[in-house]
């Protein structure tokens, strides 16, 4: 109902503006705060996206939301809190962990992700809320709030997977990034996008998930009728890691000044897994590429990855020509 909705995001108000406070102002907070700061966050960034602190073993925010005359159950539909298994009264859902508020496209908040300390595997690196009445994860792209303008003004976005990618892209003054939560992409994600930008850049992660959602991200993006390019990382980083390493300039100049169009990003993609100085592997390398190639009306583009094989592998551009033909 209405009074629900309104309920809940009321209580999504709260909950952000006492897990910052938390973070900002307490000494339970001091040693996320150094967490934060060591990964270049600053104070700015910290502000303008409202992160925050839950403290551990902790019904904190289910006592302050009770004291503000909410009821515990709607909050633990609202993914707040959680009822005791004895039934006896609630605990936070989020606790001893960094607090990233994800935003609707008003720019209210309308769940959280939470973040471990301490990368130790013993539980999720990241907690996240619940779906609920008012967070549908298929249609909420982190910072899409915020980059709108920016977008609509370049037609351009960048697609991340991950929010850490586009803190960092803003302090490397990229304007125009949104994240999905993970690598799941929805068609109604590429729509609110295709609404605001017609081209796309997606830049995920420089390991074999992040290749494989960028493969998969990029061929629904072009379903769309998107202009779709790929930015490429160095293995094993993510944008966030690149930034960090080498620096804003680079980053802006060097992987989101440079990405590659589809075909281009399939080879690289196609080679990656192989060593070209192996026979199966050149054999295994032609046929990917050419199978990708299959679907491509232009003969200008076919010309030309044609003769980019050939270059790549030494085999002839005729004899991957009458390949190409068979498999057509
Ligand atoms: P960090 O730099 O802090 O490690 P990241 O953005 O690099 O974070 P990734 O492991 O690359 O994290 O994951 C990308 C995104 O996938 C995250 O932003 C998060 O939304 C989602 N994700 C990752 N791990 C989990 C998990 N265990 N549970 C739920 N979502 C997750
Ligand atoms: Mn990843
Ligand atoms: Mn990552
Ligand atoms: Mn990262």
């Amino acid at each position: 109902s209405r009074n629900e909705f309104k309920q809940m995001f009321e209580a999504h108000a709260l909950a952000s503006n006492f897990y910052n406070h938390l973070l900002l102002n307490t000494v339970e907070g001091e040693e996320a705060l150094q967490y934060l700061e060591k990964r270049g966050f600053t104070r700015d960034s910290i502000e303008k996206y409202e992160i925050g602190w839950s403290l551990d073993n902790s019904s904190a925010l289910a006592d302050l939301l009770k004291r503000k005359g909410f009821d515990l159950k709607d909050m633990e539909r609202a993914g707040l809190c959680i009822m005791k298994d004895d039934g006896t009264g609630f605990f936070d859902r989020f606790r001893g962990r960094i607090m990233f508020p994800l935003q609707d496209d008003n720019g209210a908040v309308i769940a959280f992700s939470g973040r471990t300390l301490s990368d130790s595997k013993q539980e999720a690196k990241y907690l996240n809320s619940p779906e609920t009445p008012i967070f549908e994860k298929s249609r909420i792209l982190y910072n899409f709030h915020n980059a709108r303008l920016n977008v609509r003004k370049t037609g351009k976005v960048i697609l991340f997977e991950g929010f850490m990618d586009t803190i960092s892209a803003n302090r490397a003054d990229i304007l125009n990034s949104v994240a999905v939560m993970g690598t799941s992409l929805s068609d109604t994600h590429l729509l609110k996008l295709k609404r605001i930008a017609k081209e796309v850049i997606i830049c995920c992660d420089g390991d074999n998930a992040g290749w494989e959602a960028a493969k998969r991200f990029a061929v629904m993006a072009i379903k769309k009728g998107m202009d779709v390019q790929i930015a490429l990382l160095p293995e094993k980083m993510d944008p966030d890691d690149y930034i960090s390493e080498y620096g804003a300039d680079a980053f802006r100049n060097k992987i989101i000044g440079n990405p590659h169009p589809y075909m281009s990003f399939i080879m690289a993609y196609a080679k990656r897994s192989k060593n070209l100085s192996n026979q199966n592997d050149v054999l295994q390398f032609i046929h990917e590429v050419l199978e990708e190639l299959t679907e491509r009306t232009s003969p200008v583009e076919r010309d030309m990855y044609i003769r980019m094989i050939s270059d790549e592998t030494g085999i002839s551009k005729d004899a991957i020509n009458q390949q190409f033909l068979k498999m057509i």
